[in-house]
């Protein structure tokens, strides 16, 4: 990853394209003030004890961006990296992204500054319980209901769920989604941004005329979304040609099994050294001759600096923010159709929301239904956005947010400004 992209801010990024798609929708200048800005920021520093008997303090976050649409939703990250800027941007985005697929949630983001793969399950246990304890008053079924993000997974969901329980004295499943099934989880969600992923792109190849079978794939970021999305896009026929982790790449043209490269990840914590295949960098595999690049890492990945050497033909989202404002342009006028992360990665918040539903109602569903609806769910998203950039003749990304801008915008002064 490019230090210099890093530097950059996600959430002045947010606000840019908040700020070009509110031109476009020629939003009242008060509420544009309200919307580009985050509701409520808890900031966190709190006390965990490590293995060998010393104290650590940890920094962590938890933002609302926006409530009219109903309770906020968005995940939790556990990162070196994770600033309140990261946090707020991810917040905002939730909202959009919400709005887009239309389900009936704000935007939130959570975040721990650490880095759990130096540290010991035990300390990642009694982080995560204190951190729940910390962002207590944010969070509830009603209120604020988290999810996974980077490096947090359905068992930190779990204890997340058991700390919020025994503070209350009783069980509340609904308090966070993306749990394991035997706690109230829902079939599908662990595959369903992943899914969603496949959805859209297989769409967007049908819309662009490009035959799914063969095309060749290369994904950045071998992690929940990332693996998943590689094997549902293989099933589909796709050749998947390449793919990433923290600690580089590996590519081979005549085609990776997802699956098995998967397994090897698992046993030995990457994806390099996985046999029968070349090393690369995480640069490289963004300028890849290929049919569609996955970006499903982390944020500022592709940079008005990289955009030019893309030569995938589709761009599927399935981190948040990988691009920047400046390197959308470049991408449209190269004729790169981007799937924008507020419509590629929704599945999991879908499916999220199903599971959040079926908790609530203490009835759960088969996972067939539960895929026929992300699909049509994600279908009929594809198409609005899509009809909206063709309408006004621009790209998927600002179609989207016009979509979910004006879902929210609409949701804020039909509420009214309260008092
Ligand atoms: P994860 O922790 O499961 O995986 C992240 C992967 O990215 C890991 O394999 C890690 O090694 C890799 N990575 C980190 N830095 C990298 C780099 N510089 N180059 C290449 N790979 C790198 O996290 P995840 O849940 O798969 O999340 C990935 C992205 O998808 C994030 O942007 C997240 O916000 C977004 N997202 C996740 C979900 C979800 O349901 N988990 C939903 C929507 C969006």
């Amino acid at each position: 990853m490019q230090e210099n992209i890093i530097k950059e801010s996600p959430f002045g990024i947010a606000q840019r394209q908040f700020d070009i798609a509110a031109e476009l929708l020629n939003l009242d200048p008060g509420l544009r003030r309200v919307l580009r800005n985050c509701k409520r920021e808890l900031m966190v520093h709190f006390p965990v004890v490590m293995d060998d008997g010393c104290l650590e303090v940890f920094t962590g976050y938890r933002v609302h961006h926006n409530t009219s649409r109903g309770p906020t939703k968005g995940g939790i990250r556990y990162h070196p990296d994770v600033t309140l800027d990261e946090v707020r941007a991810l917040a905002m985005w939730m909202t959009w992204k919400c709005a887009v697929v239309g389900i009936p949630y704000g935007g939130a983001k959570g975040g721990v500054v650490c880095d759990p793969k130096k540290m010991s399950q035990q300390e990642i246990i009694n982080l995560t319980r204190r951190y729940t304890t910390e962002i207590t008053m944010m969070i509830g079924p009603d209120k604020d209901i988290p999810a996974p993000d980077v490096n947090t997974n359905p068992q930190t969901m779990a204890w997340i769920m058991d700390t919020y329980s025994m503070h209350h004295g009783y069980s509340v499943p609904a308090v966070v989604t993306g749990k394991p099934l035997s706690i109230g989880g829902s079939e599908g969600r662990f595959e369903a941004t992943g899914r969603g992923v496949m959805l859209t792109t297989r769409e967007a190849l049908k819309r662009l005329g490009m035959p799914i079978e063969g095309a060749t794939v290369a994904v950045q970021g071998f992690g929940n979304v990332g693996s998943i999305s590689a094997y549902l896009l293989q099933d589909e026929g796709c050749k998947i040609i390449a793919v990433s982790d923290s600690q580089g790449g590996i590519l081979n043209p005549l085609g990776l099994n997802a699956r098995d490269v998967l397994r090897f990840k698992q046993e030995t914590g990457t994806v390099v050294g996985y046999p029968e295949a070349d090393v690369i960098s995480n640069e490289e595999i963004l300028d890849l001759e290929c049919d569609i690049l996955v970006p499903a890492a982390l944020e500022g990945q592709i940079t008005a600096e990289i955009a030019p050497r893309i030569r995938a033909k589709v761009i599927a989202e399935g981190a948040n923010g990988p691009t920047t404002p400046e390197a959308d342009d470049i991408l449209f006028d190269k004729g790169i159709f981007l799937i924008p992360d507020i419509l590629c990665n929704a599945g999991g918040v879908v499916v999220s929301y199903f599971e959040w539903v079926q908790d609530l109602q203490s009835f759960f569903w088969r996972e067939k239904q539960i895929n026929q609806e992300l699909e049509r769910i994600m279908m009929r998203s594809f198409d609005e956005v899509y009809s909206i950039g063709q309408e006004k003749g621009i790209n998927m990304r600002l179609a989207a947010y016009v979509l979910g801008v004006r879902r929210v915008a609409e949701a804020t002064m039909t509420r009214g400004i309260y008092p």
